[in-house]
């Protein structure tokens, strides 16, 4: 495990640097990823009056989340001149596009560039009644479940705010999802931080991100319509839901210590009676607002019937979903997906002691888009 899954998870593992706007001494500063406060501050440092400030900030965030803007003379209600200066003083950057591959089930998957070169994916998922944009919060993950093809990328980095914001203003030009009101005539109407990396290793950028996504004036999604998911960073659970507000899915997976330890390595420094005490803890816990406990279908490993009726008897008490993962496999992979009648008697006995168990479908499978495939192509390139 790498220095940074050890860090004391308390401190941001790195700075934002775009979260602490500057008279750009080298370049132009991005607009995108910033809160409202450093948005108007960073207007301010490049010569808006001070008494102008907060209109424009308002006019901006309008044109950059509202309506989707991309380059400052779109902004036809401003001034000339201030459209000028902003040009001279700001960007709005997104992540540029490398490839984009469309599943035969419509399941889109981005690869997209960031800052340095890196590469990350994002997941457009259409369904019937929703569209959910699966994101990412790191470029690779620190911690190494493994069952998780991104668990096995070594190139890691937190991504800024920007970078995470930008993933949703990149699939919705993509989606042509501007303008589209009410939400539910959205092409995305619900975001899930369930993409590479752990998000609560990055959680003052994915907390900034959010709610830009949340903010009324611009994507305007709901915090109900948000979901993180997390491998069990205990100290920050709690946090991450009184800042964001979001609901909340656990990578469960295991029913014993001893078994998610193998699965999911951080078990070790947070075990299963640390991480059920954070989600007790989980602001707004309701029937409402259930916690989501993931649950990946691993043949011979996690999936007897004895687990299933361990895993109802941990939770008990919890207002919770259990949403049964069939294993998506990846190239060297050491599990197999259980057998479907196995994971149907194993949400038979979830189901029977009260708690809702759908069984996720894979989507995107043959992109290598479905949950823990992803792993971006630039690492596999070089490695081949
Ligand atoms: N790092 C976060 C969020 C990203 S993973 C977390 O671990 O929660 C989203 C979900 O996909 C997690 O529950 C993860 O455990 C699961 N997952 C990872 N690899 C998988 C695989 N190969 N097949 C099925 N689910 C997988
Ligand atoms: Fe990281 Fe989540 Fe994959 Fe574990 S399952 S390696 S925490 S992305």
């Amino acid at each position: 495990m790498s220095s940074l899954a050890s860090a004391p998870a308390t401190t941001p593992v790195t700075q934002d640097v775009l979260t602490v706007p500057r008279p750009a001494p080298d370049g132009p500063v991005n607009l995108v990823g910033l809160p409202r406060p450093a948005l108007r501050a960073a207007l301010v440092a490049a010569g808006t009056p001070e008494e102008q400030a907060s209109m424009r900030a308002a006019q901006l965030w309008q044109w950059i989340y509202g309506k989707g803007a991309r380059d400052f003379a779109a902004m036809t209600n401003l001034a000339k001149d201030y459209r000028a200066l902003l040009v001279e003083n700001f960007t709005l950057a997104r992540p540029e596009l490398v490839t984009r591959q469309v599943s035969a089930d419509g399941t889109r998957k981005y690869l997209l560039r960031v800052a340095g070169g890196a590469e990350i994916e994002t997941v457009y998922i259409p369904e019937e009644d929703r569209g959910t944009l699966c994101i990412s919060s790191q470029i690779g993950c620190t911690l190494t479940c493994s069952f998780c093809h991104t668990g096995t990328q070594r190139l890691v980095r937190n991504l800024t705010a920007a970078e995470i914001v930008g993933q949703i203003l990149y699939a919705r030009d993509d989606l042509e999802d501007w303008g589209r009101t009410p939400v539910e005539k959205r092409r995305i109407t619900n975001i899930v931080l369930m993409g590479m990396g752990e998000p609560l290793y990055n959680l003052d950028n994915v907390r900034d991100a959010m709610k830009i996504a949340m903010d009324g004036e611009g994507i305007a999604l709901s915090r109900r319509r948000i979901t993180l998911s997390t491998s069990g960073v205990v100290p920050e659970m709690v946090r991450a839901g009184e800042e964001i507000g979001c609901l909340l899915a656990v990578s469960f997976h295991a029913t014993t210590d001893e078994v998610r330890d193998q699965l999911v390595p951080i078990n070790r420094k947070w075990n299963i009676a640390a991480l059920l005490d954070a989600c007790r803890a989980w602001p707004r816990l309701s029937n409402a607002e259930r916690i989501t406990f993931e649950y990946v279908m691993l043949k011979g490993v996690n999936d007897s019937d004895a687990d299933a009726r361990r895993l109802v008897k941990l939770i008990a008490g919890i207002p919770a979903k259990i949403n049964l993962i069939p294993f998506n496999p990846w190239p060297g992979a050491p599990y197999e997906r259980s057998d479907p009648d196995r994971i149907e008697t194993f949400a038979r006995i979830v189901n029977k002691a009260g708690y809702a168990s759908p069984v996720r479908t894979p989507r995107g499978e043959d992109i290598m888009a479905a949950c823990g495939q992803l792993k971006s192509a630039s690492e596999r390139a070089r490695r081949r």
